[in-house]
């Protein structure tokens, strides 16, 4: 309770009560939106024995005292200090909607992100929630037990007894209509009683709908194998520790890490406790919720194609106790379930974690924080960790389970790569595929085996690349790849904002022609569907996939083997498990690989392993082939041999050199605003004093930029980035917080801070 708020209050009209009582009970209140401090209440009387930190409440604002929503984050009771406050008004919710362990973890993230907590309060809370949606206020009618004792004593008409003897006799309160239905009578009557106080009625809200679980058949565990046996015991050691830890589970693709997690599961539903199970949205297909239905019966599946109403009803349904397994994307980490006892992060690795929008949050980070607060332990699983959590692991932080093989040892695919670079210097290939992918997509096609074939969506980005000799145009300040900028015919650096004239000839070959573009999925679709006419093929991208169901059904046609070329962004590099895929081709591994990225290399053989995890599930095994400029670069190289520990090796040092995660924390600064130079120059100032801030703390720091962001102009916005690392991550926090303070704000020029960003775009 700062000075600044007592302030604010003093300065406004007397809407408040004077209260001389020594003892009272003070509430601070968070605006969901509006200013961003803590505002203190008086609680009134009436107030006293409901209200909890968690709580929604009504409160008058401002100097017209007008009322607004804002949550009650704490109370405290204690003398009248000669404060004088102003009263809540009421309350919105009959329950406080956020338990004390989230309302923490709330605290966290606010502090972590640098975003007010009323707006993280927003976020955590779904709006299905907040409405209330599914639910009406409904005045509910009861009979007092005092006036049930003595009906047969009252004065009373034949018809009025009727009707509360039948009221006395429900099982539940009524409502109006309910009543008059079932004694068969006029609202009058029952107004009549009402008046005489015979009838209690209570505002309550109530369901306008039930909730039933779709019935699943029962599925019997596997008998775990030896590598399985091996992860489980040492989850269960967690689980039994009745201690935090976190464990992560690096394993290849089928390796039957799902049924390490059931078989955890199952453990902690025993004590009576509940599991969250964090999955990428685009996992959460069918099969893979029918997977945790037919081994718990009570399991709440939350994704993004819900309404409101079922939204609410989940949650509800959550927080009840009625739900032993929470399975869901993102923002299922704040499943308020009562008595949480463990929490399973499936594809920790996957960026779809992090938010995108304030709070800008990576639920991976927020389990963590939770599971510690709530002593719990965490459970990460992916073929390709995260080199945030592979250094952890590294460090004794996160215990490290291998499962190195797939089941019933079945082989790891095979992987080719297909040098581009002698392809298009012999001129053997048009197009997209290469001579030798035709050969092996026709072959496979003859033997009716189905193809995936991969292009990566984030193609956009038009870097310059000789085709001669696959040298990429880097910038020398930062070794980050040049993007092309068509209009002024420059290539710019994206991070540190240095140009250069683009090269007539190849500076390392003198190849005369150095390209700038990529392609995108639609031309492959083309130049697939003319290569094999006969043979029908699909295309999934976020373009294609837009409407709810679609990507159900493209799976199901390919599933059933209507469609024999899948081809797609990397929506299709995950979690599908087709035996008679035999083909896997990726058509050019080299587009994330130059992205002005300081994770290119990382996204690139994270997408190469899971997409080549994609083949070679059935009996017939399978092949994957790859195409690329950089046969050699350490990250494809890696990625062909299966071997995540010599990729991790190769590119730690890279990234211990140049301050980056994992190595040091990350925040990332964008600057809009529909004017250019106003724009940079704010960046620039933002730029200034952060150095200067960030200098008075006295560690080690790198601010990178302002430069022009890669997406330069958005919605008629220009956009301007700062990228800012330090290992020290309170400290470089800290010097962001304290921007808000000394920065003076812009007409028309926005700034957001992205703490740990992903997208760097
Ligand atoms: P991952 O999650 O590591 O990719 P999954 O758990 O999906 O692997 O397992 C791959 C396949 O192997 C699945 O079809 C699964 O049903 C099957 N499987 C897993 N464990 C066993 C086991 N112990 N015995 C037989 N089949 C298993
Ligand atoms: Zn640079």
């Amino acid at each position: 309770m700062s000075s600044e708020q007592q302030h604010l209050f003093e300065l406004e009209p007397p809407a408040w009560e004077a209260d001389d009582a020594s003892e009272q009970l003070v509430a601070a209140i968070v605006l969901s939106s509006g200013p961003e401090q803590t505002f203190d209440y008086l609680v009134p009387e009436e107030m006293r024995s409901l209200i909890e930190p968690g709580h929604r409440v009504q409160a008058p604002f401002g100097k017209s005292n007008r009322l607004v929503v804002g949550y009650c984050v704490a109370l405290a009771t204690g003398p009248a200090q000669g404060r004088r406050l102003k009263k809540l008004d009421s309350l919105v919710d009959e329950r406080a909607l956020l338990s004390p362990a989230i309302l923490e973890l709330a605290r966290w993230m606010a502090d972590y992100y640098l975003c007010p907590l009323g707006q993280v309060l927003e976020s955590v809370l779904p709006a299905g929630v907040r409405q209330q949606a599914g639910t009406r206020l409904a005045t509910l009618l009861s009979v007092p037990t005092e006036v049930a004792a003595r009906v047969t004593q009252l004065d009373l008409s034949d018809k009025q007894l009727r009707v509360l003897l039948y009221l006395a006799a429900s099982p539940q309160a009524l409502t109006l209509k309910q009543l008059a239905y079932g004694a068969k009578c006029s609202a009058g009557i029952i107004a009549a009683l009402r008046k005489k106080g015979l009838i209690r009625s209570e505002a309550r809200r109530i369901d306008t709908s039930e909730y039933v679980d779709p019935l699943v058949e029962h599925e019997e565990h596997f008998e775990p194998n030896a590598d399985q046996r091996v992860a489980l015991d040492s989850v269960l050691g967690l689980i039994h520790s009745g201690q935090h830890g976190t464990a992560l589970i690096h394993g290849v693709t089928g390796s039957g890490k799902t049924e390490v997690y059931i078989q955890a599961i199952q453990e902690v539903i025993g004590f009576g406790r509940q599991a969250i199970v964090l999955v990428p949205e685009i996992s959460l297909t069918p099969q893979a919720q029918q997977r945790f239905r037919s081994r718990f019966g009570r399991v709440a599946v939350l994704h993004s194609h819900m309404t409101d109403v079922e939204r609410h009803r989940h949650w509800e349904r959550i927080a009840g106790g009625d739900v032993s397994v929470v399975v869901g994307a993102r923002s299922a980490v704040f499943a308020p379930t009562p008595n949480l006892g463990l929490v399973i992060f499936d594809e920790e690795h996957e960026g779809s974690f992090k938010q995108d929008t304030a709070p800008r949050y990576h639920a991976r980070d927020v389990a963590l924080q939770r599971c510690r607060h709530e002593n719990v332990p965490l459970v990460l699983g992916s073929a390709t960790p995260s080199l945030e959590s592979w250094r952890r692991a590294q460090q004794g932080e996160f215990k490290l389970i291998s499962m190195p093989r797939r089941v019933f040892n079945r082989p790891l695919p095979a992987v080719g790569t297909i040098d581009l670079r002698s392809e298009f210097r012999d001129r053997r290939s048009r197009g997209a595929i290469s001579r030798q992918m035709h050969i092996a997509m026709e072959q496979v096609l003859k033997d009716n085996g189905q193809v995936i074939l991969l292009l990566n969506r984030r193609g956009f980005a038009t870097h310059v690349q000789c085709p001669g000799c696959g040298f990429v145009l880097k910038c020398p300040e930062c070794q980050m790849a040049l993007t092309h900028h068509q209009a002024e015919h420059r290539v710019i650096c994206h991070h540190c904002d240095h140009h250069e004239q683009p090269p007539h000839a190849c500076p390392q070959c003198q190849f005369p022609g150095m390209r700038y573009s990529g392609i995108g999925t639609q031309k492959l679709e083309a130049e697939v569907r003319a290569r094999f006419p006969e043979h029908p093929c699909l295309r999934m991208d976020t373009d294609t996939m837009q409407r709810p169901g679609s990507h159900e059904r493209a799976l199901k046609a390919f599933h059933d083997g209507q469609v024999r070329i899948l081809l797609g962004t990397q929506m299709i590099a995950k979690g599908l498990d087709f035996p008679n895929v035999l083909l896997v081709g990726v058509i050019n591994a080299d587009t994330a690989l130059h992205l002005p990225d300081f994770r290119a290399a990382e996204r690139t053989f994270q997408l190469v392993t899971q997409v080549a995890g994609r083949t070679g599930r059935g009996a017939q095994g399978g092949r994957v082939l790859v195409q690329t400029f950089s046969p050699e670069h350490p990250a494809i190289e890696a990625a062909v041999r299966h071997d995540f520990q010599r990729f991790a090796d190769c590119e730690l040092p890279v990234r211990e050199a140049l301050m980056y995660p994992p190595y040091a924390s990350m925040v990332r600064i964008i600057v809009r605003g529909s004017l250019e130079e106003p724009t940079l120059a704010y960046a620039t100032t933002i730029a200034d004093q952060l150095k200067a801030a960030i200098d008075a703390a006295n560690v080690p720091f790198r601010i990178l930029g302002p430069a022009p962001a890669p997406i330069h102009k958005l919605r008629n916005l220009f956009r301007f980035h700062l990228q800012c690392q330090s290992p020290e991550s309170a400290a470089l926090r800290e010097a962001v917080r304290s921007l808000a303070g000394s920065l003076k704000p812009a007409d028309e020029v926005q700034w957001i801070a992205d703490v740990d960003p992903l997208d760097m775009m």
